[in-house]
């Protein structure tokens, strides 16, 4: 990042030094976290005069997304930022998937593991010269349907045709607006992340592994171990009350109650050391009722927050950049002013909406089919778990088999029952 922001600094400095009225630039960026960063290189590229505006120069250390996978590596590459993602993550395409100490299948597609912080770092040392990159913190804006001002702590005013919200889960700057996030779940879901070692010198004998909950009253989902930088990372996805004991044994001795609730896990692990901070995150869902206004628009987490268990922020935040960026953007630029009918159009956007309801459904489900204990999900669990019994027998017969297995399945299913999620969130 440092290699680019002198250019873009000097960029922001000639302009603000600029008569009145010239010092406007394109569109104000509030958030340089994964989807500020990115929505100011894809504009950048395309020629916006942007200003990117984050509170740290430097993106710190925090337990958020730790791998890009599916739809989000195709969604990156669409943008043209795999190149560089590739260039800094962990690559595997390879994942053995356990339950109850048992071998379901491994399954293949590319996976990138790297920390947050340097994902963000990739993204803004993609951004261009038209892009600059401003430290600071935006403390209030003042919206309209010609012009837009934000204002930062240190009193300096910056001027755009557009302002971009991808301020996260902070509601500061939406309360101004006067767009609050709605809580829609309090205490969603707990997650974890931790480093792990191996005792052996040859190290795991996995290239990355999801272990999914043995038990129905631990309330766990699954726990994701895969390469991050020079270690192997664990995600645990629960659904567990934030007070229960379980939690605090988990960040007091987490080895012990992990074994404990994972004993299968014993097996594939064999000796091993946490060696990091045990991180954990309660998630609130939220979701932004009423944002249509002049001259502002919300993206990411800024919009919507996901359950980390779907992996649906990234894929939500890269729908936004994507059809705001390549779509409507380019399209209100056409024309003067940037009132709430056109900003409107990107929140109407098919694709946007239906990645937005795929999160919530998605959400809703993993945590009812952990969690809920009605004869309907109890259905749905045991046959759920009758497919991957009956999938470790395969497995073990011959695992080429189960393989083409599931390719006929999928043909099959494709056909004659399509994914109902899927249909009911696919796009024009
Ligand atoms: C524990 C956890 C695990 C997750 N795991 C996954 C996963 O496996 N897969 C997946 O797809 N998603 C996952 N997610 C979700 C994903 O991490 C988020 O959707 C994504 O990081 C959101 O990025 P963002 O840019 O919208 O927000 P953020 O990354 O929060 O960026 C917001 C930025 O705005 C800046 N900012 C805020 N207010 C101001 C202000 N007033 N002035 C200046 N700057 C400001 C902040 O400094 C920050 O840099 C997980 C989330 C969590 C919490």
């Amino acid at each position: 990042m440092n290699e680019s922001m002198p250019h873009g600094m000097s960029a922001l400095d000639r302009a603000s030094a600029a008569p009145t009225g010239s010092g406007e630039t394109d569109v104000a960026i509030v958030g340089a976290g994964l989807a500020g960063s990115i929505a100011a290189a894809v504009l950048g590229r395309a020629g916006y005069r942007v200003a990117l505006i984050d509170r740290h120069a430097v993106p710190p250390a925090q337990f958020r997304v730790e791998k890009v996978v599916g739809e989000q590596v195709h969604l990156l590459d669409r943008l043209g930022l795999l190149p560089a993602l590739a260039g800094a993550a962990k690559f595997f395409d390879e994942v053995l998937n356990v339950h109850r100490g048992r071998v379901v299948d491994r399954t293949h597609s590319p996976h990138y593991g790297i920390f947050y912080h340097d994902l963000v770092k990739v993204m803004r040392s993609q951004l261009p010269p038209s892009v600059t990159f401003v430290v600071g913190h935006a403390v209030d804006l003042n919206t309209g349907p010609q012009r837009q001002s934000l204002t930062l702590a240190n009193g300096r005013v910056i001027e755009s045709k557009l302002i971009i919200l991808a301020t996260g889960m902070n509601g500061a700057l939406r309360h101004k607006l006067g767009v609050p996030l709605r809580v829609a779940f309090e205490k969603q879901s707990v997650s974890f992340g931790f480093n792990i070692v191996s005792a052996s010198a040859n190290g795991f004998e996995f290239p990355a592994m999801t272990y999914y909950g043995e038990k129905w009253a631990d309330r766990i989902d699954y726990l994701s171990l895969f390469p991050v930088d020079n270690a192997m990372r664990a995600n645990l996805f629960t659904f567990r009350d934030p007070h229960d004991e379980w939690i605090r044994d988990m960040r007091r001795s987490p080895k012990e109650t992990l074994l404990g609730a994972l004993p299968g896990l014993e097996r594939f692990l064999g000796d091993f050391r946490i060696v990091s901070k045990v991180e954990s995150w309660v998630m609130d869902l939220c979701t932004t009722d009423s944002c249509r206004r002049d001259g502002v628009v919300l993206i990411g987490d800024a919009f919507q927050t996901s359950c980390p268990a779907t992996g649906m922020g990234v894929s939500r935040l890269l729908t936004d950049v994507d059809r705001l960026c390549n779509v409507h953007l380019p399209r209100w630029f056409e024309t003067a002013g940037m009132g709430a009918a056109k900003v409107a159009r990107f929140y109407e956007d098919p694709w946007k909406r239906a990645a937005d309801a795929r999160a919530r459904h998605l959400s809703a489900y993993h945590r009812s089919l952990v969690l809920e204990p009605g004869m309907g999900w109890g259905m749905r669990r045991g046959q759920l778990n009758l497919r991957r019994r009956i999938k470790v027998r395969i497995y073990r017969l011959s695992p080429g088999l189960l393989s083409r297995v599931q390719g006929i399945m999928r043909g099959l299913r494709s056909r004659s029952a399509p994914n109902p999620v899927r249909e009911k969130y696919s796009c024009p």
